[in-house]
């Protein structure tokens, strides 16, 4: 049933060619005990490789029940050596990290028997071999007899119907090779068993047939077999594979025989998820700490509609002077405002847009707003008195006009104005926007603010209005202005000597303000700034005066109002050309959205350091893995003459660095999860927020995922390695 024709096999060693076998034939029984027999290196093993599908041929013919292998693929000499041949060698080769019982149970398992047929058959055949007893067993807490019986045992389990045995009894004591012998005579009295030995007497007193070889040749053959080559029987191979729970089980076999080094890998792959998780949790904590804060605390800021519009680009580049922001001086310098007024581009509010506005306030959503103020253009004089020649009188120093061209005046840009005379923001805008340096906020409504820019500067047509003359004088001291120089608001316009001066109103200027330090928003502003109380009692008192709409202030109820109502201003926009854009400014949004930015930016630079960790810990794990692969060299040999495919292989590494991945993942999560509850309260102690750092499952999970993921292409070439690794070299390795 089973011939090898006219079979050479040579080994080439660098220049030098060992031929190992000669044009050797022979044709064996289906059942009968084979011997073969000669000196120490001329062949017999190379031989025992060609029969069991080990090894390939160079020249011949390996003929299966009269079938030539000579078109055998890789997949079918696997199927071969699991379903046809049972191998047994003279050391052993147990894989050390598995059961006696999962040693046995490993061939039934790569070709596809259910894992209770599988454990049934290994007990079986272990109890056959007298080792009932010890299927717990590792192999190392075994005998050298006893080993070799696990191995009697594992060749037998899959019914092969070859037995090849390599110098069985080689590493055993001459009783208990007897025994060994014994033993493989009983149970494969119905095989064929092909033994090689140099042990001539052994060879006569077990085999019933002994072919000498010598040198690669084949010298002598005691009872040779004249075989039919064209009969033909059936032959069919069972397809093999190893299945995922084999694979798993191996794979936690072997992680528990390295428990200590396993920890340490899968503890170093969880540093870069633990940086990355704390990271994230920091990051996603923070913006919903500020998605909060912007919709609890801020939703009350007005969403602003202002005549003229900034360009924030060229502000920045203006902005950087040279001389100390945010002086702690008392004195205010000289400032010639013309250079401001390129940054400003007219953002005309027209009938139409008020309308617009009007119908969403009163008949949209009247719901999601909680108010709206309207700044207006006013028939307005700011006269001063000023002394000639020894009496006084007063003059107009800044007047409005309804009919004002918008480019003269271009009115107010976030509430505050590049005009002299401006409408202050209402309540949180004005406290959060600016800061009074000196003085007091206006609490009645004929007190008004002088508005210093971030230098402490004073428009030097505004220092003029002021009485002084920015010339002659270059300091400004705010307690010469507070509370002491005052003006008359007079409606309309004013001639001297023809309007009467007893109708103008009394005006003070009770406090100076600066654009706050951390505001990001209203960056300078100067002139006088009213209450929208003043601008509301002249509206009542003198509606003929009071003109156009030059700003419009829209307090929404809470933040989905706001949302809305950004929405229905940005449809406005839709299909507009530039010019007739009428643009709004979400103060609360530029703030926010600012600082989620800075934190985004932040968060990506630290979770770009941390994945240099993960980058690390994935090689660590290639180099382990392939260390394994080296140290496992032996059992790779013993899966593939169990007849496990290269795939099976790679897949034992694979299976094992998933595990790994996992755990690492899980432990770098727990390992975060703890950590976050000191980084929280060192960050309620430093900023009184609480439970700041937050991970969630959505983000664990897919930290783990990465983990497993990395793990795994780490472990890739390794593995691959290892499934490529010639079965024979494989065995030869110590
Ligand atoms: P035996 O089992 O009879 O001792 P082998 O079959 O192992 O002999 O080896 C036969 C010859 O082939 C020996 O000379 C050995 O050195 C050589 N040989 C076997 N395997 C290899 C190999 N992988 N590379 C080079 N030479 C080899
Ligand atoms: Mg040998």
């Amino acid at each position: 049933m089973l011939e090898i024709k006219n079979i050479s096999k040579s080994y080439h060693v660098g220049t030098f060619n060992q031929q190992a076998l000669k044009k050797v034939s022979l044709a064996f029984r289906e059942t009968e005990f084979v011997s073969v027999l000669g000196p120490s290196g001329c062949g017999k093993t190379t031989l025992l490789n060609m029969i069991g599908g080990l090894d390939h041929f160079d020249e011949g013919d390996l003929i299966i029940n009269g079938k030539s292998t000579k078109d055998f693929t890789d997949r079918e000499w696997d199927m071969y050596r699991n379903n046809s041949i049972g191998f047994i060698f003279q050391s052993h080769n147990l894989i050390p990290h598995l059961s006696v019982l999962q040693n046995v149970e490993m061939g039934m398992s790569l070709s596809g028997m259910s894992a209770a047929e599988a454990k049934e058959r290994a007990m079986e055949v272990l109890d056959q071999v007298g080792l009932a007893d010890h299927v717990n067993k590792r192999p190392t807490q075994l005998s050298g007899g006893q080993s070799q019986r696990v191995a009697v045992a594992r060749a037998i389990a899959n019914y092969p119907d070859v037995i090849l045995a390599d110098e069985p009894t080689g590493s055993l004591d001459t009783e208990t090779g007897k025994q060994i012998m014994d033993l493989i005579k009983e149970i494969a009295k119905d095989k064929l068993v092909i033994m090689v030995t140099h042990d001539g007497e052994m060879a006569r007193e077990y085999a019933s047939r002994i072919i000498k070889l010598k040198d690669g040749e084949t010298i002598d053959d005691s009872n040779p077999y004249a075989f039919d080559t064209d009969e033909k029987s059936g032959f069919s191979l069972k397809k093999t594979a190893m299945d995922f729970r084999t694979a798993v089980v191996s794979s936690i076999n072997n992680i528990k025989t390295k428990l200590g080094r396993t920890v340490l890998t899968a503890f170093a792959g969880s540093i870069g998820i633990i940086g990355i998780a704390l990271i994230l949790s920091l990051s996603n904590g923070l913006s919903e700490e500020i998605d909060y804060f912007e919709q609890e605390t801020m939703a009350g800021f007005p969403i602003s509609v202002t005549g003229s519009r900034f360009d924030f680009e060229k502000l920045r580049e203006m902005s950087e002077e040279d001389i100390p922001e945010y002086p702690d001086t008392d004195y205010a310098t000289a400032f010639d405002q013309d250079r401001f007024k390129a940054l400003l581009e007219p953002n005309i509010i027209t009938d139409d847009y008020v309308n617009y506005v009007d119908d969403y306030v009163e008949n949209i959503a009247p719901e999601n707003v909680a108010g709206v103020k309207y700044g207006r253009k006013m028939n307005v004089s700011l006269l001063k008195e000023q002394d000639f020649n020894g009496s006084s009188a007063y003059v107009p120093v800044h007047s409005e006009s309804i009919d004002e061209e918008e480019d003269q005046n271009p009115g107010t840009v976030m509430g505050f104005s590049q005009s002299f005379f401006t409408l202050l923001p209402d309540g949180d805008v004005m406290d959060n926007n600016y800061d009074v340096i000196y003085g007091e906020f206006p609490d009645q409504k004929n007190e008004v603010v002088l508005v210093v820019d971030s230098y402490n500067r004073i428009y030097e047509s505004t220092l003029q209005r002021l009485g002084y003359d920015p010339e002659s004088q270059d300091r400004f001291y705010f307690s010469e202005i507070v509370n002491n120089i005052e003006f008359k608001l007079f409606m309309g316009e004013y001639s001297v000597g023809v309007s009467d001066v007893s109708e103008a109103v009394d005006i003070t200027i009770s406090g100076i303000v600066r654009p706050r330090e951390d505001t990001e928003v209203s960056v300078f502003s100067n002139g006088l700034g009213y209450t929208s109380a003043l601008m509301d009692d002249l509206y009542e008192n003198y509606p003929d005066d009071v003109g156009e709409v030059s700003s419009i202030h829209i307090y929404p109820t809470n933040f989905d109002a706001k949302q809305d109502i950004r929405e229905y201003l940005d449809e406005y926009n839709e299909g507009l050309s530039d010019e007739e854009r009428i643009e709004y400014i979400d103060q609360a949004a530029t703030f926010t959205a600012m600082v989620g930015g800075i934190i985004d930016t932040i968060s990506i630079v630290l979770i770009a350091f941390a994945a240099i960790s993960l980058v690390v810990s994935s090689i660590m794990i290639a180099i382990i893995t392939y260390i394994s692969v080296i140290e496992r060299t032996k059992e790779i040999g013993v899966l593939r003459a169990l007849g496990a495919r290269k795939k099976d292989i790679s897949r034992v590494f694979n299976t094992e660095n998933l595990i790994i991945g996992f755990v690492a993942g899980l432990v770098g999560i727990s390992i975060a999860r703890l950590l976050i509850i000191p980084a929280n309260m060192i960050i309620e102690n430093l900023s009184d927020m609480a439970n700041v750092a937050k991970l969630s499952w959505y983000h664990s999970g897919l930290l783990i995922v990465i983990s497993i993921v990395l793990a795994f292409v780490a472990g890739l070439i390794p593995a691959r390695m290892a499934a490529n690794k010639d079965p024979v070299e494989a065995l030869r390795t110590e």
